[in-house]
């Protein structure tokens, strides 16, 4: 049995033209799809489970109530240097109140910054000092970790694993096993105006479209590798729905998604 782990980012209640921005209605119909697996046995379909990155104030605003409305729950991989200090972003009063409603938090970076392009000493920051931060925020443990913009090599691997983080949540969309807890977790980047029909066939095995995207990301990030990231993102800005205010940290940090919700 497998699980294939869904990753948002903000909700909004009106439909947006920025691909970052989810609509709550659609996200309701998600939920619905994902509850609805859950409950009725996934042999059939990969087990859906439910990530956001970032700490948008949105996750307390709209998505908590429309995930408990589904009986479902999810990870928030927060950007711990944001909580409390950015406008758009959560509160820690909001963020603990989702940890004590049994959402799971995880880390996502103390500023958001590229890990693959920090040196030794941002690497601490990033990783240590957010688990620090986010621990002492919460009073709880802190044992995932999301990589910004889905960057990552072996030395951002070691790093994290150093830093105690247990698992670590990539942009890769694949499908990971349940028997055992893998160390580095896959997920699909959902875009706004994803479907239901869509996200159906991407939880058939049979289908063969999450393969078909898997592909697709690795490309994607081999041209990422070849073109740099800051080229890359400019690239990427003008080809896509990209969000002007959406934050740039040390001049290399916008997010950058490594699989849209089309091609299938
Ligand atoms: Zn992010």
């Amino acid at each position: 049995m497998r699980s294939l782990h869904f990753l948002y980012h903000e909700l909004r209640p009106a439909k947006s033209r920025y691909s970052y921005v989810t609509p709550c209605e659609e996200f309701g119909t998600h939920c619905e799809l994902f509850a609805r697996l859950r409950g009725g046995g996934t042999e059939n379909a990969f087990r859906p489970e439910v990530t956001f990155d970032d700490g948008h104030a949105s996750d307390f605003t709209f998505a908590r109530s429309i995930l408990e409305r589904h009986g479902l729950s999810a990870t928030f991989f927060i950007t711990a240097g944001w909580t409390g200090q950015r406008t758009g972003f959560m509160t820690w009063p909001q963020l603990r109140d989702l940890h004590a409603a049994g959402h799971r938090i995880g880390a996502h970076g103390m500023t958001h910054k590229l890990l693959t392009g920090c040196s030794a000493a941002e690497l601490e920051v990033e990783l240590q000092g957010a688990r620090k931060r986010l621990e002492d925020g919460l009073g709880a443990a802190i044992l995932t970790m999301s990589l910004p913009g889905g960057r990552a090599n072996s030395r951002v691997f070691r790093a994290c694993a150093e830093a105690g983080y247990k698992q670590i949540f990539t942009s890769v969309p694949r499908a990971e096993s349940m028997r055992e807890d893998p160390t580095i977790v896959g997920r699909l980047n959902l875009l706004g105006g994803t479907s239901v029909e869509w996200l159906e066939r991407a939880l058939d095995p049979g289908s063969g479209a999450l393969l078909k995207l898997e592909r697709v990301s690795r490309l994607k990030y081999a041209a990422k590798g070849m073109l740099g990231d800051r080229l890359y993102a400019r690239l990427w800005a003008m080809g896509n729905r990209q969000e002007p205010e959406t934050p740039e940290v040390g001049g290399t940090a916008s997010e950058i998604p490594d699989s849209g919700a089309s091609g299938l």
